[in-house]
């Protein structure tokens, strides 16, 4: 019996039917619309799923993914080998206490940012166009438009990669541009707690749709993408410098430089993992060589880590 059929019999057994899919494509859980399957999928509900598949991969020596809402990744046309766990919508309850909100780690961004707008609770503006889930946002400490997770997590609870299931105050995730601890300890965030502040209804809103136009008028939103694909280089922006280099449209087979933001690559049609690297590189190659400056992928090159 292959590690795999024995993993997949061991896991099912903790998961509803359709929680778990062997051989899902990535392309369906990624919003680069890109990346061949994986191995074994799951959908967990409860942390004690994900801490059983965990004990699997454990014991059977397997390679062991989480996933969010997939709107930071790139994964490679040959897919995932290993097992690949997806938390998002069905991990997603949240509740409100006092100005905190208290919420599982798969609910998305623009769901939390819209529960605190209509509790009157402010400081998630800039997260409400961000397209991923709270577990994903702390792993990356994502932010836009002068916020950032780590202006308004109080404290997340994670999974270690030995079962354990601790809480870690702010300063404990490390929080900078972009990372966090979770990055570099393997945990898997479970819940979190954000500390908010009383604001009007109207304000909040005000300023949500402010970025909401923002974002609408400068970003390719049309077009599958992973954000922004690489880091803010200290003192450049990524994109400026990319079009200042001549790359703004620039293709490898249908991955492309987008032409409305240059800062992003995005999916023509049907873009493999292996144009968009190529691509990356091709960028890459050509700002150092133009400016001296070297861009970082933000997005995560997944699979390969
Ligand atoms: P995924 O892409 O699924 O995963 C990203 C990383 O987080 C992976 O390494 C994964 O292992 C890890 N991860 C996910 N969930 C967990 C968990 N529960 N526990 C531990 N690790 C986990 N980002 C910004 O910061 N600012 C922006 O303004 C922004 N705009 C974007 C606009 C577009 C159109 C798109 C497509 C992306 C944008 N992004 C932006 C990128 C992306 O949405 C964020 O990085 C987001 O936080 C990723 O969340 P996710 O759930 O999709 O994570």
């Amino acid at each position: 019996m292959s590690k795999y059929v024995e993993a997949a019999k061991r896991i099912e057994q903790f998961y509803e039917k359709d929680e778990m899919r062997l051989d899902a494509p990535m392309s369906d859980h990624t919003s680069f619309k890109i990346g061949g399957p994986a191995k074994i999928l799951t959908q967990p509900r409860q942390p004690e799923q994900i801490r059983e598949t965990l004990n699997v991969c454990r014991d059977l020596n397997l390679p062991f993914y989480i996933i969010g809402n997939g709107s930071n990744l790139l994964v490679p046309d040959h897919g995932i080998d290993g097992v690949v766990v997806k938390i998002s919508d069905a991990f997603d309850d949240a509740r409100i206490e006092g100005t905190k909100i208290i919420a599982k780690s798969g609910i998305l961004l623009s769901r939390l940012a819209n529960l605190a707008m209509n509790n009157d609770l402010g400081g998630l503006e800039f997260a409400s166009g961000i397209p991923g889930t709270l577990g994903g946002a702390i792993f990356m400490n994502a932010g836009a438009y002068g916020g950032e997770m780590k202006d308004v997590v109080e404290s997340v609870t994670i999974l270690t990669q030995e079962g354990e299931i601790v809480t870690l105050e702010n300063e404990a995730c490390e929080f900078g541009y972009r990372s966090s601890a979770i990055q570099r300890c393997g945990s898997i965030v479970l819940e979190v707690t954000l500390n908010l502040e009383s604001r009007s209804y109207a304000d909040i809103k005000e300023v949500v749709d402010d970025l909401t136009v923002k974002r609408t008028s400068k970003q390719p939103l049309d077009l599958p993408s992973a954000g922004s694909t690489f880091k803010r280089p200290e003192g450049h922006y990524a994109g400026k410098l990319i079009d200042d280099a001549g790359l703004r449209g620039i293709r490898v087979g249908d991955a492309q430089v987008s032409e409305k933001h240059c800062g992003f690559v995005v999916n023509r049609g049907k873009a493999t993992s292996a144009e968009v690297m190529e691509l990356i590189s091709l960028v890459q190659k050509v700002v150092k060589d133009k400016f001296d400056v070297t861009l970082e992928p933000e997005v995560r090159l997944f699979g390969e880590e």
